[in-house]
C-alpha cells in the first residue's frame, strides 16, 4: 500500500455500510446526503486523544468501538436516530496492523448502529480520533438540555459508576470476571437509542452522562435555569461500585463519567404514562429526584437531611 488514497479505500471505504440516504459517500470532495422531509438534522463531534480518553495500550478495535459509541450517545441524548459518520484520524505512523484492527472495530460498530461512514480526513501526528456524527429527528421533537421545569421528575436510565470504576481500577488486579464486566462498560457503552420514543413523547430535557451525573444534571439545571434535589438512596449505583467504594459509592458514581446512560426530566403529570410506556418496552429507568426553582444541586438523605452536591465532573481545562 503506497498512498493515502489506497489507505482510505482499504481501511475506510471498503467497510462502509450502505444506506439509501447516502447519494455520495467517501471519495469525493464532500458527501451528498438526503435529509427526508419532516426531519431535522442533528450534528455532533467528539475527539478522543491518546493518554486523555484512552491509553495507547488499548487495542485499536476497542478505541474505534468506544469512539463510535460515545458519538452515537450524543444523538441518543437528543432523542434522535444516528445515520452518518465522518472520521478525522491523526496517527503518528502508518501502522497496518493497528489500522486493520481499528478498521475492524469501526466496521462492527457501524453495523450495530446502521451507520454509514461518509467521509473524513487522514493526517500524520499524535494519535487522535475525531468523529462527527449526524442523526435525524422528527421536526420539533429533539430534546434539549433547556426544557426542565420546577416539579419535573429526574430519571436516570440505568446504574451508573461502572465505567469510572473501570478507569480508576485499570491497573488493579481484580478477579477476571469483574474486570471483564468493567472493561465491557468502558469499551462498549450502550447508547440509549431504545429510549428515543420515550424521550420524544415525555421528556422535557435530556443529557447523556459523559462527565458524571452531578456535572451533567448540572448542565440541564444551568441551561434550564432551575435547580434539583436528588433522593440520595434512589441513585442507582452499579453493584461493583458498591462493592469497591463502600461508603463512597454514591459520591463516586455521581462524579464519575463515561457511562453514557441518559439523565432526563419528565413533567410530573406525565410520569405515570411514562412509566407505563417504559414497562411496555421492558425498560427500567430510575426516578432519582425532582427539579426545583432554587438553583444548585442537593440531595435528601435517608435521615431527611439535605446536603449540597458539587456539580463537578471531568474537565479538561
Ligand atoms: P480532500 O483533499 O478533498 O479534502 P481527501 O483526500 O482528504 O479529500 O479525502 C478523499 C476522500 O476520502 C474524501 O471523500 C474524504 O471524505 C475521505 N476520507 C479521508 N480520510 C478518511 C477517513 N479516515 N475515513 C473516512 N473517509 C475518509
Ligand atoms: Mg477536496
Amino acid at each position: 500500500m503506497n498512498d493515502e488514497f489506497s489507505l482510505i479505500t482499504r481501511y475506510f471505504k471498503n467497510i462502509c455500510t450502505s444506506r439509501p440516504d447516502v447519494r455520495l459517500g467517501i471519495g469525493d470532495d464532500a458527501a451528498c446526503l438526503t435529509v427526508p422531509p419532516g426531519k431535522e438534522l442533528l450534528v455532533s463531534c467528539d475527539t478522543l486523544v491518546s493518554d486523555v480518553h484512552f491509553l495507547p495500550s488499548w487495542s485499536a478495535e476497542a478505541i474505534a468501538s468506544r469512539a463510535v459509541r460515545v458519538n452515537v450517545s450524543d444523538i441518543a441524548a437528543m432523542a434522535g436516530e444516528p445515520n452518518w459518520l465522518l472520521l478525522a484520524l491523526t496517527m503518528p505512523t502508518l501502522d497496518e496492523q493497528w489500522l486493520t484492527a481499528f478498521s475492524y472495530g469501526l466496521r462492527e460498530a457501524l453495523r450495530v448502529f446502521d451507520l454509514a461512514l461518509v467521509g473524513g480526513d487522514t493526517t500524520r501526528g499524535p494519535l487522535s480520533i475525531t468523529m462527527t456524527i449526524h442523526g435525524l429527528v422528527p421536526t420539533g421533537k429533539a430534546i434539549t438540555r433547556r426544557g426542565a421545569r420546577e416539579g419535573d421528575i429526574i430519571f436516570v436510565s440505568d446504574c451508573i459508576g461502572a465505567a469510572a470504576l473501570a478507569v480508576s481500577f485499570f491497573e488493579k488486579n481484580l478477579p477476571l470476571e469483574e474486570r471483564a464486566v468493567l472493561w465491557e462498560k468502558l469499551i462498549h457503552p450502550k447508547p440509549r437509542l431504545d429510549l428515543r420514543y420515550i424521550l420524544q413523547t415525555f421528556a422535557s430535557a435530556a443529557i447523556d452522562i459523559s462527565d458524571g451525573l452531578s456535572a451533567d444534571l448540572g448542565h440541564i439545571c444551568q441551561s434550564s435555569g432551575v435547580g434539583a434535589c436528588l433522593d440520595w438512596e434512589a441513585i442507582p449505583v452499579h453493584p461493583l461500585v458498591h462493592k469497591y467504594q463502600g461508603e463512597q459509592a454514591i459520591p463516586f458514581a455521581l462524579s464519575g463519567g463515561d457511562d453514557y446512560e441518559l439523565c432526563f426530566t419528565v413533567p410530573a403529570k406525565q410520569v405515570k404514562a411514562c412509566f407505563e410506556a417504559l414497562a411496555k418496552q421492558q425498560i427500567t429507568c430510575y426516578p432519582i429526584g425532582v427539579i426545583e426553582k432554587k438553583l444548585g444541586l442537593r440531595a435528601k438523605t435517608a435521615t431527611g437531611d439535605v446536603i449540597p452536591i458539587e456539580m463537578k465532573g471531568y474537565q479538561h481545562f
